[in-house]
């Protein structure tokens, strides 16, 4: 049984609070290890660490800092196959979508590896005679990353990068729910050679992430997962005077026209809803067509789901894993249930499904409801199991409406080979990540990760230049050096 330890100061170290918590592979249900919940003492080791580690770190040259990226790099791509494997057996995507995720996951090392240029400042000369004015951005001190068990190969990969590479000390808690992963990154990151304290690891749940949002040590918090969780974290974090970005839950609409080409739309869409077991915050929930297509979307969708291959991500021809615990697929078919109360037809079943050699696994099997109304609760709450809801409306303006009346505003995507209705949706969505003929508008490493509404708290988003923003303070300086004080020379 792998223990799982917190890594303070470049040692692995055991939590001062003895309380261990069991992770579970989803297929099979079994106990693969145990894991630290640390506490306010582990916490507070570990941001004194980084705090004495901040003072040389932040001296040492950005050109320098990025080295130990470089490494991290090829360790990542070296350990890439590994990785894969621990990424499903703990969170229970397929290996592909495991693979997927860590390439996702290490290109934002490679974008941060460009510290040198993003981190630049810029200068005026002669803003008055013999003045000049200069814009630097100079790092925050420690700062700490919350992790959702999704992706937990790629989302510690959305922070760590831009933390370090601008001079900051970083403290990780991953999920409890999937701790391996993070734990093998750690290894990697022993091997590249940061500096002690540079980079930590303090895992557990929420008492350890209370106690990294009152610690006064720490500058800055970045945190990804439930709308509800991303709400307190943020209004503790500001409360405390700390810098804040929290990227909550989704619940995001997808318009089909019927100009579209059915067969790629259905291809891309069954992915969207059904990948990941729609555990990705980028998953399509909503599917809303127009005209025409309410038929043939209906029927290929439906065809699509019914013969997706559910099972054991690590097993061959496997299309989709298991939801991640008991709990999930409990509350998914309860979602289900009420739906159905509520009048929405099931066009396909995903509930009470089971995968031959893996009784104890959390199966949900791909389920499409019809007749949803915006009224009926499927089609606001966040299901985040591979449920896809179907809507209908007579024109782009109607769907347009549609996609727009919802609290949510992570991602919203349409299908057409028109170029003026994408351009019409691009402008009126109301959310932060738009695809055309998209299914995961999911943005580069060096693009900003933009959910909108309650899918976002706080100003500047995880990935590229809002994330070099985000862990650094700008400091102005405004210089006089009249040339009469020259002559002397
Ligand atoms: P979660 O909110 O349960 O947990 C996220 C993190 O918060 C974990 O590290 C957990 O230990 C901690 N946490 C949980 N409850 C807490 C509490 N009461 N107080 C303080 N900390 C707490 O989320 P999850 O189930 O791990 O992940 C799924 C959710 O994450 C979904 O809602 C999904 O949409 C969202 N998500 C969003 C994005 C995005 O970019 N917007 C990306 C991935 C996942």
């Amino acid at each position: 049984m792998t223990e799982i330890r917190n890594y303070i100061g470049n040692q692995w170290a055991e939590a001062i609070s003895a309380h261990q918590v069991d992770v579970y592979n989803p297929a099979s249900g079994e106990v693969i290890a145990t894991v630290a919940s640390s506490g306010d003492k582990d916490v507070a080791r570990a941001v004194d660490v980084g705090t004495t580690a901040f003072r040389e770190w932040r001296e040492t040259p950005v050109t320098d800092r990025i080295q130990y990226l470089f490494k991290l790099k090829m360790l990542l791509e070296e350990h890439l196959e590994e990785i894969a494997k621990i990424i499903t057996t703990e969170c229970g995507k397929t290996l592909a979508e495991s693979r997927g995720e860590l390439r996702r996951g290490i290109e934002n090392v490679e974008v941060a590896c460009g510290m040198p240029t993003l981190m630049q400042g810029y200068s005026n000369e002669d803003i008055a005679s013999g003045i000049d004015e200069h814009m630097i951005r100079q790092p925050l001190g420690v700062v700490a990353a919350i992790t959702p068990f999704n992706f937990p190969g790629m989302i510690p990969l959305w922070f760590l990068p831009y933390a370090v590479a601008t001079g900051n000390c970083f403290i990780l808690k991953p999920s409890e729910r999937v701790p391996m992963t993070t734990a093998k990154l750690f290894c990697l990151i022993e091997q590249a050679g940061f500096p002690a304290g540079v980079v930590q690891l303090v895992n557990g749940g929420h008492e350890t992430v209370n106690a990294l949002l009152d610690h006064p040590g720490v500058r800055a918090i970045s945190f990804v997962g439930s709308t509800a969780v991303a709400k307190l974290v943020y209004q503790r974090a500001t409360a405390n005077g700390k810098r804040a970005q929290c990227q909550g839950g989704a619940k995001n609409p997808v318009i089909v026209m019927p100009d579209a080409d059915i067969e790629t739309t259905t291809r891309i869409m069954a992915d969207s809803a059904f990948g990941c077991a729609g555990q990705r915050c980028l998953a399509a929930s909503v599917a809303v067509t127009v005209g025409d297509a309410q038929r043939s979307f209906a029927e290929s969708i439906a065809e699509a789901a019914s013969s997706r291959p559910v099972g054991y991500g690590l097993d061959d021809g496997v299309a989709m894993g298991p939801v991640i615990t008991p709990e999930s697929r409990g509350r998914i078919e309860s979602i289900i249930d009420q739906g159905e109360k509520e009048g929405v037809q099931l066009l396909v079943d995903g509930r009470g499904g089971a995968v031959s050699g893996y009784p104890g696994g959390n199966w949900v099997f791909p389920t499409v409801l019809d007749k949803v109304t915006p009224q009926s609760s499927v089609a606001s709450t966040e299901i985040f199991g591979p449920v896809l809801s179907l809507m209908h409306a007579a024109s782009l303006d109607e769907a347009i409406r549609l996609v727009n009346d919802r609290a949510y505003g992570n991602m919203a995507c349409l299908f057409t080979s028109s170029g003026a209705a994408a351009r019409k949706f691009r402008y009126e969505a109301d959310a932060g990540n738009v695809g055309i003929n998209i299914g995961v508008a999911a943005p580069m490493a060096f693009f900003p990760f933009s959910g909108w509404n309650e899918s976002f708290f706080g100003d500047l988003h995880a990935q590229g230049r809002h994330g070099v923003e985000f862990y650094t303070q700008t400091k102005v300086v405004v210089e006089r050096w009249p040339r009469e004080w020259s002559r002397t020379f």
